[in-house]
């Protein structure tokens, strides 16, 4: 549906109260690289995809909030001075949550009407969720003529999916899906949470994302496994090392080896992926500046290597996908998102698309039984009001 299809749709399923409305966007994201450096105070290099929620929404004279989602085909109704966690229609609790987390502000807010679609693929760790948060605080803010900035903004959408969804995330997926811009990946500090755009303009390549559809039922337990892993790393290293170590951050790899025989070996290869993977994020950038899309290909494959080896949280088929990406010699290929299935992410010269799209589909079912999901996408806009 186009724009004006849309606003016809909200015609037919809201009463027009005449009062100041407006229609936004705000995309997915795929991580390039820097996985599982967050919760380390590392840093991360996401870019917007093009693919998005598209929102529009209307205040009302009162203080309901209707919100109607084209994709389920669902409307829920709610009154602003008592939200509270909807059991039975999950998606809603996103869209609630960033309203309660702007009237923590202390800002008074009138009702209004929702309406929303998307083409982020759900749960596939393109980030769905952090859309939906972002898209919902600029119509909020903007229907209110409330003034927020962009960092403040997708602060404000990380705490609606920590408080109300009650999903721990860290910052990369609503910052990007806020900050991000055209033709830029964006290089995020996870300690500072100060952020550079990075240029991604090489004409001959484009990212695309391969789909594993594989369900990532290991991924909670063993999430909070390498969280607890990286805590005794840097519990070690501060205890045998001078001057403060807080993370993984502050710890080099010339450390790490240092200490190899001392660690256990599950400690030593989570801390040398942390370690390593946080210098391949700062090299990627480095790269990415000098237009060396080659080296930056193969750090992405070495990211792989170091989460599928040393951080373990890769899976046969996630491999399977970069395996096939580096036998058709395509620039560069990882896992992207947590892991145990979901995501690859894959550097490719434009003119081996069709045939990289082809062989992966077909390589993939065949070794699999699994039909592959493949999107192919430049970094697009961030969230943004038409
Ligand atoms: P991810 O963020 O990786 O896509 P999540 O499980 O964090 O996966 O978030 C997905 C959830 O976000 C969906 O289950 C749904 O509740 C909500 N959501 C995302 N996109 C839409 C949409 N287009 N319509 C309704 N709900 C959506
Ligand atoms: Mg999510």
């Amino acid at each position: 549906m186009n724009i004006q299809e849309l606003w016809d749709k909200f015609g037919k399923i809201f009463r027009d109260f005449d009062l100041e409305s407006g229609a936004y966007k705000a995309p997915g994201r795929v991580n390039l690289i820097g996985e599982h450096t967050d919760y380390n105070d590392g840093f991360v290099m996401p870019m917007a995809i093009e693919k998005e929620i598209t929102m529009l929404a209307q205040l009302r004279p009162d203080r309901k909030v209707k919100f109607y989602s084209l994709d389920y085909d669902q409307m829920v109704e709610y009154d602003l001075d008592s939200l509270e966690y909807d059991e039975e229609n999950i998606w809603a609790n996103y869209i609630m949550g960033v309203i309660d987390e702007i009237q923590k502000l202390g800002k008074s807010l009138q009702g209004f009407n929702l309406m929303f679609t998307g083409n982020i693929p759900q749960g596939s760790g393109l980030s769905s969720s952090a859309a939906l948060e972002v898209v919902t605080a600029l119509a909020v803010t903007d229907l209110h003529k409330i003034k927020i900035d962009g960092i403040e903004m997708a602060l404000l959408a990380q705490r609606a999916e920590n408080n109300f969804v009650g999903v721990q995330c860290g910052i990369m997926d609503q910052y990007i899906s806020r900050l991000g811009q055209k033709d830029q990946a964006l290089l995020i500090d996870c300690r500072t949470n100060d952020y550079q755009l990075v240029p991604f303009k090489d004409e001959n390549y484009q990212i695309v994302i391969c789909n594993s559809r594989v369900d990532r039922g290991l991924v909670d337990s063993k999430y909070n496994e390498r969280r607890s892993e990286c805590d005794q790393a840097v519990e070690f290293f501060a205890e045998k090392e001078a001057g403060e170590i807080n993370a993984l951050r502050d710890v080099d790899l010339e450390t790490v080896e240092k200490y190899k025989a001392e660690l256990a070996e599950n400690i030593y290869k989570r801390a040398h992926h942390v370690v390593s993977e946080n210098a391949r994020v700062l090299e990627s950038k480095k790269a990415l500046e000098a237009d060396d899309l080659q080296k930056f290909g193969d750090l992405m494959y070495a990211s792989h290597k170091s989460l599928s080896e040393d951080y373990e949280v890769s899976c046969k088929e996630l491999d399977i996908l970069v395996n096939l990406a580096a036998e058709a010699e395509i620039e560069g290929a990882r896992m992207t998102g947590a892991g145990f299935g979901g995501c690859t992410v894959n550097l490719v010269k434009k003119d081996q698309i069709d045939q990289f799209i082809d062989l992966i589909k077909k390589n993939y079912k065949e070794k699999t039984g699994i039909d592959a999901e493949v999107y192919v996408s430049n970094p697009g806009e961030g969230a943004r009001k038409l």
